[in-house]
């Protein structure tokens, strides 16, 4: 049965238990406060307390007390007739001054409350049994009318005890719960039949289990709960989520975890987040399965396993995302999700196979995201990213902003475009739909669809006659589309916003004029080009400190005197235990380098008339733009990291 009808079921209970119960008829005098010997002799009926759905209260007006002591839980239904009756000259207490209370519906909480939570134990019930039912192909066909019908007409019949005339309230209630194990603890025992040890329900092992997790929630320790295989190694929950329907995933999940491969996988994604590790890379050969994690940019070794239990390992990751486990050769796309101290991972997989075997590539997104906001936390300095600001403030212009693929274009835009005032100004954004960017307040987001021909040209016109103040457009591979708007920087004094993958800043502005960009508009409108690089920072727990010898600092360009030491990652034979910190990598983390180039009319004359590389970079250098190398040096110099990294990160 689907969900949802399921849900409109229950629903339907719960509207009915709560109608009933606080519409039923019912009527109650209440004493008067001040005799309670009176109320004493009522039996069981609590002065104060409310009276139940149809619960006409024992020692009603028209009731003498005598006449009915001791009904307990007071079910007799009072017809509604006879509440109009109700009102005498003298009462039980022989008083005619007490005050007379009502014929409003009367609701008992109590019993109201027990009603409420077998009902909710009923709908959990069921709602279990429909999803495990098709877990363990239980056939849920069946067990979901059993489960629900018998259970559901009683709660009907009970809960209009005026139209049915019976009202016993604690019968009742007994001959709910008996309906709800009559049918609940059968399927019980048959799937427990059905299934595997450790997934059983409802055993000593089973409650002691839970129990356990129960009490590790609360921070106390139980010994000696019983494990399932797939629980024990690394504490990472893993997720199928490759398939499109949820019980096929459940399934795929079910059928990973009778795999020895599990524990594997779960302790691939520990030693991945433990290493700051994005991606990891599995090289299936003959013999060995070489692994390697790419940590900050930079490629490392990983744990080689042999072929057999990197063969398991593959099996589960293909099995969670879906994929064809059997599949060695062709290539394969899926992804599966995990958990671990408590953040949420998606993972990602593509296998191919190679010459020399298969070659698996695993990324872990999520969990770094929410560290970049600012152009702090990108690492630019105060100066720069005020000079920045000013630029990403101006009306008009054309910004491009650069970097080499994976690191960090997104990010420098979005921080850059977050930064930036959008509540004075009109942003739009024109998107691929199918490649959608993280949405960003106040910046109102256009979609294009490739699949039916479009570009982001076909959507322009009709975003020119909203007059908005500033463009985003990521991507300027659209020659059309980058004509129309660099119209309308020059001809309606917009800003445009864009984006692209280069080295350097200088390199940008060829990069735009190869995408066929018309070169003289492009000139005319160009006025800023931010290009950042990704640097490793020394991991501060290990770095070590050494003076620099003279003639380096003169290399550097470093005045001398001027710094006292330099730092740098410690050499093999200075470790004595590998650093807890950075997992013995030297560093942890990773900055941006940043160049500024303010376009300037030298720089538009040489795009024009010779778009050649050197000549931007020396017109580049003449507006006073500090280079990457520059940059870098002043990490250097303030410790932040090494030589050798600067010299790696300039090298790419
Ligand atoms: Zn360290």
């Amino acid at each position: 049965m689907p969900r949802l009808l399921l849900l409109f079921f229950f629903i339907c209970g719960f509207t009915v238990i709560l109608l009933t119960a606080a519409f039923s008829p019912a009527q109650e005098p209440t004493p008067p406060p001040a005799e309670p010997p009176a109320a004493a002799e009522a039996g069981s009926e609590q002065p104060a307390a409310p009276v139940v759905e149809a619960d006409a209260a024992p020692g009603g007006p028209e009731q003498p007390a005598s006449e009915q002591p001791a009904d307990p839980a007071g079910e007799a239904a009072a017809p509604a007739d006879a509440a109009v009756a109700a009102p005498k000259a003298i009462d039980k207490w022989n008083d005619a001054h007490s005050i007379w209370r009502s014929r409003a519906p009367y609701i008992s909480w109590p019993k109201l409350l027990l009603i409420f939570l077998l009902f909710i134990v009923w709908v959990k019930s069921a709602d279990w049994v429909n999803r495990d039912s098709q877990i363990f192909d239980m056939g849920y066909g069946k067990w979901n009318p059993i489960l629900f019908f018998p259970f559901f007409v009683l709660l009907l019949i009970f809960t209009f005890p005026v139209i049915v005339g019976f009202n016993f309230f604690i019968v009742s209630s007994i001959l709910l719960a008996v309906c709800y194990l009559a049918t609940f603890v059968p399927y019980v025992l048959i799937r427990n039949k059905a299934v595997q040890l450790h997934q059983k329900v409802f055993t000593p092992d089973w409650f002691r289990y839970e129990f356990s997790l129960l009490a590790s929630k609360v921070g106390v320790k139980v010994e000696g709960e019983r494990k399932a295989d797939y629980e024990k190694g690394a504490p990472v929950d893993l997720k199928a989520i490759g398939a499109p329907e949820e019980r096929d995933n459940q399934a795929n999940l079910i059928t990973a975890r009778q795999s020895p491969g599990y524990l594997l996988v779960k302790e691939l994604v520990a030693e991945m987040v433990d290493r700051r590790s994005d991606r990891a890379l599995l090289d299936y050969t003959q013999q060995a399965v070489v692994s390697k994690q790419h940590i900050d940019g930079v490629w490392h070794n990983g744990e080689a396993r042999d072929r057999e239990s990197g063969d398991v390992m593959l099996a589960v990751m293909k099995t969670l995302a879906n994929m064809n486990a059997s599949e060695r050769r062709k290539k394969q796309e899926g992804k599966f999700s995990a958990k671990y101290k408590d953040v949420n991972y998606i993972c990602p997989i593509t296998s191919q196979g190679v010459p020399t075997g298969e070659r698996v590539i695993v990324k872990l997104l999520g969990g770094y995201q929410k560290a970049f906001r600012t152009y702090e936390d990108l690492g630019m300095r105060a100066k720069l990213s005020e000079q920045w600001s000013a630029i990403m403030g101006q009306d008009q212009g054309l910004l491009i902003m650069a970097a080499m693929p994976e690191a960090g274009l997104t990010t420098l835009m979005d921080v850059s475009l977050g930064e930036t005032d959008r509540l004075l100004r009109d942003f739009v954004s024109i998107e691929e739909e199918n490649h959608r960017e993280r949405e960003l307040e106040n910046i109102e987001v256009t979609t294009y669809s490739t699949a039916a021909g479009q570009t982001a040209s076909t959507v322009i016109p009709s975003l020119i006659r909203k007059y908005p103040n500033v463009y985003v457009l990521r991507d300027f591979s659209d020659p059309e589309a980058a004509k129309l708007l660099m119209g309308e920087v020059r001809d309606e004094e917009r800003l445009v916003v864009t984006g692209t993958h280069a080295k350097e800043a200088p390199a940008a502005l060829l990069r735009m004029l190869q995408l066929k960009v018309p070169q003289r508009d492009f000139a005319a409108t160009v006025s800023a080009v931010l290009c950042t690089r990704l640097i490793r920072k020394l991991c501060d727990s290990c770095k070590v400190a050494y003076t620099p010898a003279p003639e380096l600092l003169k290399k550097l360009g470093i005045p001398a005197g001027k710094i006292e030491a330099l730092y740098r990652v410690p050499k093999a034979e200075e470790i004595e235990k590998p650093c807890q910190e950075c997992g013995g990598i030297g560093f942890k983390g990773r900055t941006g380098l940043f160049e500024l180039l303010v376009v300037d009319d030298k720089i538009r004359e040489i795009l024009v008339k010779q778009p050649q590389l050197d000549l931007l970079r020396k017109a580049a250098r003449a507006t006073g733009m500090r280079s990457f190398q520059e940059e870098g040096l002043l990490l250097v110099a303030k410790g932040v990291t090494s030589i050798a990294e600067l010299q790696r990160v300039l090298k790419e």
